[in-house]
């Protein structure tokens, strides 16, 4: 397949590119850098599979030749980043979005969605199935990111509806390894990095706020799986799940699907971890939780079981040993 992934350079957007390789597809990369990064995508120059534009998604979007998917994962994506880049992070996931559909419906190409588990907001269900509609406060300085990415999946069901585009929606859940910025802001980069610096691991809050984290091999192969899962299948997930307040009486494949870890643990449990790790000498330093941020997350993955026979095998020990020595390579 020749397919165009938006955010090529991306955390994501680089492993994505690197699996597709492997398994021999073509892969055009789209970035503007704003927070991909080209060290990313280095070892992929002069690949005779990979091609690279350095491109604003939110602009009219144009490429020559036939395309057979386009992958949408351009988007600030750590809640410092949508918080220095609000606006931005608005047009990717509304204009963005939008102009990748356009491109997919031109090509008759298959088109998928980075959504995320954001749209799931500060949740009343734990875990999170892909029938639960979420509790969202636009106004809240989370919002530009959990409005963007609904928006997205919004009107990518719409051009499903509308115009027939074979489309998918993956809803990403916290994810960690290689790549990650060091000043990214997530907790697992922090952690690791502060623990390394042995400076003070900055907890937020008492630490009690949850999260459920999935090494970036699992989640790619996942999300790989979601894109060339056939597009007639599988409607075989219970009939009552997701279709809830909709026309369908039948799940199908263009439906979301969550992609994470079900381990779920709290903030203070991952510092401890980060610090027995790396045997660390770095105390633990409580600052204040920032506004908005969702007190639990965990997915319910049976239907990334069902449909793509899907289910993360890497254990939280041995992606954060990877990751500790990714981090060690490069502060
Ligand atoms: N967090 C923390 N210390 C940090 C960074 C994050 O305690 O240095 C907390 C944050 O408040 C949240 C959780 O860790 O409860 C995960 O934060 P992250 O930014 O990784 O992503 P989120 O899941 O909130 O989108």
């Amino acid at each position: 397949m020749r397919i165009l992934i938006t955010g090529g350079a991306g955390f994501l957007g680089s492993h994505i590119s690197d699996l597709l390789i492997q398994q021999g597809h073509e892969v055009i990369g789209m970035d503007n850098f704003i927070t991909g990064r080209p060290e990313n995508i280095s070892h992929l120059m002069g690949h005779d599979q990979f091609t690279f534009i350095k491109y604003n998604v939110c602009d009219y979007l144009h490429v020559d030749g036939q395309l057979d998917a386009v992958m949408h994962f351009a988007s600030p994506a750590s809640p410092q980043d949508y918080l220095e880049f609000p606006i931005a992070t608005m047009k990717v996931g509304a204009l963005g979005t939008h102009k990748a559909l356009g491109l997919a419906k031109a090509k008759k190409a298959r088109f998928l969605l980075a959504s995320t588990s954001e749209v799931y907001g500060d949740p009343l269900v734990n875990p999170q199935p892909e029938s639960y509609w979420g509790n969202v406060n636009p106004i809240s300085p989370r919002g530009v990111y959990d409005e963007a990415k609904r928006f997205g999946e919004a009107i990518t069901t719409a051009y499903h509806t509308f115009h027939g585009l074979d489309t998918r929606i993956v809803r990403i859940f916290n994810t960690f390894g290689p790549r990650m910025r060091p000043k990214d802001g997530r907790v697992v980069s922090n952690f690791i990095v502060q623990a390394l610096q042995k400076s003070p691991l900055t907890v937020y809050g008492e630490g009690m706020q949850t999260r459920s984290f999935c090494y970036a091999d699992d989640l790619v192969r996942g999300i790989v799986a979601l894109l060339m899962a056939p597009n007639d299948g599988p409607a075989t997930i219970s009939d009552e799940q997701g279709v809830k307040g909709t026309t369908d009486r039948k799940v199908t494949i263009h439906y979301p699907v969550n992609i994470g870890n079900p381990r779920e643990l709290t903030v203070l449990d991952i510092a401890k971890m980060v610090l027995s790790q790396t045997g660390s000498p770095s105390p633990i330093e409580h600052l204040p939780l920032p506004i908005g941020d969702p007190k639990v997350r965990r997915p319910d993955i049976q239907r990334a079981k069902s449909v793509l026979n899907w289910e993360p095998q890497v254990s939280l020990e041995d992606g954060l040993s990877k990751t500790i020595d990714y981090f060690k390579s490069i502060v």
